[in-house]
């Protein structure tokens, strides 16, 4: 401030002290004690607002009520390994995607949609716990319900634990499907016992985590742990608004022979059109054609969507966060500062390892 108002830091310090602030020359003082200074000083100054690409080119800012809208919630499955996580998954979708849709077939794309009724809920499908981590290490949050899958015949393991730790770390609502209930040995009693071991007390026994017998071998209990679902959705009133540029999470990506860069994207606010400019991490790209999970050629994708998108110009982290924005140019550029911090990360990281490496040889 001294420099920028040609004085000495001595006369500044004195300014201050006679304005009532106690302060040293090296000593950071807030706008409004600055402005004074310079009154002082009878200085004029204005008010710089330091803008950055990623300010301008993304409105992050939150929606007013009035222009939010019911939105249909996000589901992950979780659960020790064998417990019937894919079996589950593939119950569902077999029940709900009718053999009209698209000619029966199913686009694997990560995720997918089913209908219950009248009501949409959208399941993730990505394979195990890894991707669920590897989105909340880059603090995307995208399911609102987890499904945990405990069989009834094996009771909760580790990878339970873990999973129940991972959907309270994340905030998430969970309901338990208890599966293999087909199985003689099936014993949903000790699983509930052990549930309340771990903090989640059953409705029936005064808690309020919803239990669900299931078999998905044998397709049994499947639309009551649908309904389960729906009735928790209500009570989160789960909303965004579509009416604004598109937010979301990049769900899964791969780089395919023929097509290029091939994206699964949850849309989690606001629309996303075909011919969108998208920038996910480091990537950007336009929308060049947009499918759904049944395969189908679609152009608007509303909150809590799953799509599949061509046209990225690079293959994109699952857990990515990505943004609808208007100006591709400039989103070329941040993208490039991205990747520069992310450079600087990478050297700084290395640079800690050496020193350490450094001092366990000494
Ligand atoms: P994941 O590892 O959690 O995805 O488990 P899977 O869905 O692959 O299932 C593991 C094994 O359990 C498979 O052999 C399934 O056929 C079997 N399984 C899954 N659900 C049931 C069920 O409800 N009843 C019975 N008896 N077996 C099941
Ligand atoms: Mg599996």
């Amino acid at each position: 401030l001294a420099t920028r108002l040609k004085k000495t830091n001595a006369d500044v310090v004195k300014k201050l002290m006679l304005l009532g602030v106690m302060a040293n020359a090296n000593q950071v003082v807030d706008f409004d004690t600055a402005a004074l200074v310079c009154e002082e000083f009878k200085v004029k100054y204005e008010r710089e607002i330091v803008v950055t690409i990623e300010e301008r080119l993304i409105d992050d800012s939150d929606d007013a009520d009035e222009n939010l809208e019911p939105r249909s919630p996000v589901v992950v499955v979780m659960g020790h390994v064998d417990h019937g996580k894919t079996s589950l998954l593939d119950a569902i979708r077999d029940a709900h995607v009718t053999a009209t849709e698209a000619g029966g077939i199913t686009q694997h794309i990560g995720a997918y949609k089913v209908n219950k009724n009248g009501r949409d809920i959208t399941f993730l499908d990505t394979p195990g716990h890894a991707a669920f981590t590897a989105m909340r290490a880059r603090g995307a949050n995208i399911t609102d319900i987890a499904i945990l899958v405990v069989a009834a015949d094996d009771g909760i393991m580790p990878q339970t634990v873990e999973a129940i730790n991972h959907a309270k770390a994340a905030g998430v609502s969970i309901i338990v499907a208890i599966n293999k209930m087909d199985k003689p040995e099936a014993n949903p009693e000790r699983v509930k016992q052990a549930l309340t071991e771990h903090g989640l007390v059953p409705e029936e026994w005064g808690g309020d985590v919803i239990c669900v017998p299931v078999s998905a071998l044998k397709h049994e209990g499947i639309e009551e742990l649908l309904e389960m679902v729906l009735l928790t959705a209500d009570m989160l009133d789960l909303k965004a608004n579509p009416n604004r540029a598109a937010k979301g999470t990049v769900v899964e990506a791969k780089l395919d022979k023929g097509r290029g860069p091939v994206a699964t994207l949850l849309v989690q606010n606001g629309t996303l059109h075909a011919g969108d400019v998208i920038i996910a991490g480091t990537v950007v790209g336009r929308v060049r054609a947009m499918t759904d999970d049944k395969g189908r050629k679609i152009t608007d994708a509303p909150p809590s969507t799953p799509v599949e998108i061509i046209g990225l110009s690079d293959v994109p982290a699952a857990g990515d966060i990505f943004h609808a924005v208007a100006d591709e140019k400039m989103a070329r550029e941040l993208a490039e500062q991205r990747r520069q911090e992310e450079k600087e990360k990478q050297f700084k990281s290395t640079q800690k390892v050496s020193l350490d490496d450094l001092f366990s040889q000494i």
